[in-house]
């Protein structure tokens, strides 16, 4: 079976970033991520990244794979199915291979989180979508509507109003107060944009395909699509099957990005690090590979 020193797993701006710390030590690396570039390859405008005045997330995220592929990183794009403890180390099973590695660094980031109201599933890709970057472009003089007060929100809202006629924002706290105040003042410019806060979408119109929503207010209004920009929820199927300690649904993680488990570190959307970004997710995976390069280091030394 192939054993290695660290397996990493996502393929995100975490995972990346503890690849290529991982090649620059040196160390026996695998990289397993289904999706490259991660959740970070759907944004379509980064203002926020060092060095990079303005990018989108694919051009950000591949220009970071070729950073890891230039060291050498060996990597391979499918789905860890299942983790388990063996001895010194633990198996990774994907639907067709086992590896074994020593320390595993889980960064597995987030899935797109569900309005929660009916018909939702159906009315997918018939309207209703979860990455303006990908579907912006179907919308060209049509009105469409955006869930959601984050960044993502508005990014996706200013994106639209590109194509759109007209975009509505669905917000149900009075003010945006967790957005970049950038991207507000922007969205507060747009002509094309209309905010409506304190409004919540309980209802989606449309038989094959959306025509409008409904609020809780009653209110209705006729749209041809509704982008839910409402934030992730982690993904935390392996953390939990290896008994690892989570809080609010994601997992915890101490300043060196160990969790309860020795051996496993976490980096990213996927722990309990309030500030959710692509810097942020790359100063954890640097920290978990330096923190896992130690551990190894030492089990060395008293070998
Ligand atoms: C629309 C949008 C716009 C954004 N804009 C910005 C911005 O402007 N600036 C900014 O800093 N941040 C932005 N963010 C946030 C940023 O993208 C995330 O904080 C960042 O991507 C988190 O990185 P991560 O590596 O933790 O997780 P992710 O990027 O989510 O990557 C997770 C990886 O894990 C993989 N994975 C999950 N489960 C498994 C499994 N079982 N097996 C194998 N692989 C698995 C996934 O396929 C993926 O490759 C934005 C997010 C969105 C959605």
């Amino acid at each position: 079976m192939e054993t290695h020193d660290l397996v990493i797993i996502g393929a995100g701006p975490g995972g990346y970033s503890a690849a290529i710390y991982a090649a620059r030590y040196q160390m026996d690396v695998l990289l397993i991520g289904e999706i490259p570039g991660g959740i970070a390859g759907t944004a379509h405008d980064i203002r926020n990244y060092p060095g990079f005045a303005k990018v989108s997330g694919m051009e950000l995220m591949m220009k970071i794979i070729e950073q890891a592929k230039l060291l050498e990183v060996p990597v391979k794009q499918t789905i860890v199915q299942n983790i388990s403890k063996g001895d010194g180390g633990f198996f990774i099973k994907t639907g067709k291979e086992e590896f074994f590695a020593k320390k595993i660094l889980i960064a597995t980031g987030t899935a797109r989180r569900e309005l929660g109201v009916p018909r939702e599933k159906e009315l997918t890709g018939r309207g209703v979508s979860y990455c303006a970057t990908c579907d912006a472009g179907f919308y060209k003089d049509k009105i469409v509507g955006v869930i959601g007060g984050g960044d993502a929100a508005l990014t996706a809202a200013l994106l639209l109003a590109k194509f759109a006629s007209k975009v509505y924002i669905f917000y149900r706290k009075k003010e945006f107060t967790k957005a970049e105040v950038a991207w507000v003042t922007e969205v507060e410019k747009n002509e094309k944009i209309e905010v409506m806060f304190e409004e919540e979408v309980s209802e989606l119109i449309g038989e094959e395909k959306l025509t409008g929503v409904k609020m809780k207010s009653e209110k209705e209004i006729s749209m041809d699509g509704l982008f839910i920009e409402i934030g992730g929820t982690p993904n935390t199927k392996l953390a939990e099957e290896l008994g690892l300690e989570l809080s609010g649904g994601s997992i915890v993680v101490d300043k060196e990005q160990n969790t309860n488990v020795y051996g496993i570190f976490a980096a990213g959307d996927v722990t309990d690090r309030p500030f959710k970004q692509i810097a942020t997710a790359s100063g954890d995976g640097a920290t978990a590979c330096y923190t896992a390069f130690k551990e190894l280091r030492s089990e060395k030394a008293t070998l």
